[in-house]
């Protein structure tokens, strides 16, 4: 007999993206935040053993589904302008309280778990710790530690380390591995955040983005670059590269490269259509015109990469939480990936399972049994069109409530 009882949510469909069906209306969860059983009322009760308490039972409506999952975050992020105002961003006390707070925000916008993909001075592995014991609220965290750039190179001003030549990167790789980085993220052409570089400019010599691949794989980690166009990205995919961020302008070779390859994509395609969102923050014209330069050609990438087939996931690169265009940054980049041509059922795939997938969590991003009890509440159904997120009104993560906007799971109780 457990001290406490195990909870049953009772009443929302409970969705799940990764096979496109319904689980049932009930989803019991045990006390330690997993998943016990899903299907019907009396399915799950069954699963009981006779000796056990009752579950608390709480009634809710609408839809259930799995956490969201956002592959390209930056909880540190500090665009030039009014974002790095007031905050002395060398400073790790003040750089983790930011990092929290956007941690907590990501939480509450749906985002149960986030891939982190640069951020300063291992502070992301000092929060990752933080929430994992509790201490503070925020999603699961698998982080890159510092993004690798050689010098001068992408990033640099926001902290990726800079490294130069092929020992230089391998050693800057193992930093991050000691540290403990759950994967790898290099910097391999210019991008749109730095004043001095375009997009297409190619940085990394084969030598020593080799080096990287080789010491991330030789440690079962995997890596991803940030890229922009198909050269930079082609070289990369015949050193062995895992993970292909932006990819402002891939033709149809490079595209039925990673297709052949398996290589997996994050969009980020609200970066290249987010004006208000600079503006909002004040960040510099050239970066805003750089940005919305892109769009064009950012968007028929990805539409290449739909119609052939690329794994793609989620990752909004903006703050998952950031107000963008009457909902969130998370849930706008989901909405363009729909209008780019996915099926919204491979949208929520892209934000839940296949996310899980590329992570090696296999539990996460579902809500079967042994799954974490990660899970949003929503009022309409996603499964024709993800506008429906826009509804989210309740998150749960790891069997505990951290948002509850019309007070329905109260009798869940506070754990
Ligand atoms: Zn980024």
């Amino acid at each position: 007999m457990t001290d406490h009882p195990a909870l049953l949510l009772h009443g929302p469909v409970v969705l799940d993206p990764e096979t496109g069906t319904e689980l049932g209306d009930a989803l019991l969860v045990d006390p330690d935040g997993t998943v016990a059983a899903v299907g019907s009322r009396a399915d799950v009760m069954e699963t009981l053993p006779g000796t056990d308490p009752p579950p608390r039972e709480v009634r809710a409506t609408g839809y259930a589904l799995p956490g969201l999952i956002n592959m390209h975050v930056h909880l540190g992020l500090a665009l030039p302008g009014a974002m790095s105002q007031g905050w002395d961003t060398e400073d790790d006390a003040q750089t983790v309280l930011v990092m929290a707070d956007s941690a907590a925000r990501t939480l509450r916008a749906g985002v149960t778990t986030a891939r982190l993909v640069g951020e300063s001075r291992y502070l992301d592995m000092t929060l990752r710790a933080a929430i994992r014991r509790g201490a503070v609220p925020g999603p699961r965290l698998f982080t890159a530690g510092h993004a690798l750039c050689c010098t001068g190179g992408h990033g640099w001003e926001a902290d990726a380390l800079e490294a130069d030549g092929a020992d230089g990167f391998a050693r800057a790789t193992r930093l991050q591995l000691r540290a403990g980085a759950d994967l790898v993220k290099v910097c391999i052409s210019g991008g749109i955040a730095g004043e001095h570089e375009d997009i297409d400019t190619p940085q990394l010599t084969d030598a020593e983005l080799a080096a990287v691949i080789d010491t991330a794989h030789a440690w079962g980690k995997q890596v991803t670059a940030h890229a922009g166009s198909s050269e930079t990205v082609r070289a990369a995919l015949a050193l062995g590269l895992d993970g292909v961020e932006h990819g402002y302008s891939l033709d149809e070779e490079t595209i039925a490269m990673m297709v052949e390859r398996g290589t997996w994509y994050v969009p980020t395609i609200s970066v290249s259509r987010c004006r208000d969102f600079f503006e909002l923050h004040e960040v510099p014209q050239w970066m805003i015109d750089r940005a919305l330069s892109a769009g064009p050609e950012h968007w028929a990438t990805l539409q290449r990469a739909v119609a052939a087939g690329v794994r793609i996931v989620m990752g909004s690169d903006m703050p998952p939480y950031a107000p963008f265009e009457g909902t969130t940054a998370t849930v706008r980049e989901m909405e363009l990936m729909q209008e780019a041509g996915m099926s919204a059922r491979e949208v929520l795939r892209s934000a839940t399972s296949r996310a899980a997938e590329w992570l090696g969590a296999p539990g996460l991003g579902r809500l079967l049994p042994g799954s974490p009890a990660d899970l949003v509440l929503i009022e309409d159904d996603p499964s024709t069109d993800v506008s429906a997120l826009r509804g989210l009104r309740a998150v749960v993560s790891g069997g505990r409530v951290v948002r509850d906007d019309h007070d329905e799971l109260g009798a869940w109780g506070t754990t």
